[in-house]
């Protein structure tokens, strides 16, 4: 999913742990391609613009590798490269083709001279409810390997969204909302305890639950509760002051889904008067620092 604007919202610097990338051809009613502009470039330019407008200066972008590539190469000391799946039937949840074999899974031994080569940092988002494929899933099981060996953040759905009017249309046909539990990813984190897990959209009160069960337990997960601008703002605060509560302010981090969210969320986090200065400065920033090893650079 693409946004619509452009504009500055504060000058501290911030870190969004969840971008996307796709095809420029899908994007075009976002921005306007200027002369003797190719239509990849207009597209780039705009989103590098738009992180520029809201001083992200540091960020994780997933999607299929092509995109994903195209996009980080342009900054790459700002952008760290994911690769996202399973898919379904070739296509990811915003029906954008995946891999160049036309299949659901990224090669292994491709994603392995990746990871070499610098290109790629994390695998997510990973899209198990959106494919009905359980994270615990024997073909999962390898990519986690593949993530502790290297070190790679690992970026989960973790929401039982978005429902089906939420969804593009054709998106999903095996979709399924069971296997978004944070607790599924316990045996994951049981076998590779240090592996550095976002979970992604943790707002529900029975999800929030069982995400703390999880930050109690291992010390490399993080809570997002994207996407901001499209869940009741209670509900986000109310996640936020819960893990506040249970003394996991150093785990929250900023992730905005949507380009065209990163205003509005920044605004959910900057209206939670229940956090300090501090605290807002962890969750925008100084968390995922600490996560990307940004604090020993
Ligand atoms: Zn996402």
């Amino acid at each position: 999913m693409w946004g619509c604007s452009v504009m500055p919202t504060m000058a501290s610097s911030v870190i969004d742990l969840h971008l996307h990338a796709g095809p420029s051809s899908s994007a075009s009613r976002w921005y306007s391609t200027e002369l003797n502009e190719t239509a990849d470039e207009a597209q780039t330019r705009y989103l590098l613009d738009t992180l520029n407008a809201h001083s992200i200066v540091r960020g994780v972008i997933g999607g299929p590798p092509a995109d994903v590539e195209r996009i980080r190469s342009a900054d790459p000391s700002r952008l760290i490269g994911s690769v996202a799946f399973p898919c379904s039937d070739g296509v990811d949840p915003n029906l954008f083709p995946c891999f160049k074999d036309g299949g659901d899974w990224p090669d292994l031994d491709w994603l392995s001279k990746e990871v070499d080569a610098g290109r790629i940092g994390a695998i997510g988002e990973l899209y198990n409810v959106y494919a009905g494929v359980a994270p615990n899933d024997p073909r999962m099981w390898p990519y986690y390997a593949l993530a502790a060996k290297h070190d790679l953040l690992v970026l989960v759905h973790a929401d039982a969204g978005p429902p089906p009017e939420g969804r593009v249309e054709g998106c999903c046909a095996d979709f399924d909302e069971r296997l978004a539990r944070p607790a599924l990813y316990e045996p994951i984190l049981t076998r590779y305890p240090q592996l550095r897990l976002v979970l992604y959209h943790v707002f529900r009160p029975d999800f929030v639950q069982e995400a703390l069960m999880l930050l109690d337990k291992f010390p490399n997960v993080m809570v997002e509760t994207s996407p901001m601008t499209l869940v009741p703002t209670p509900l986000v605060h109310s996640a936020i002051n819960t893990f506040v509560e249970a003394g996991h302010e150093d785990r929250i981090v900023f992730g905005s889904d949507y380009w065209g969210a990163i205003s509005g969320s920044l605004e959910v986090i900057e209206s939670a008067h229940f956090l300090s200065e501090k605290q807002k400065r962890a969750i925008l920033y100084d968390n995922a620092a600490r996560l990307l090893s940004m604090d020993k650079n």
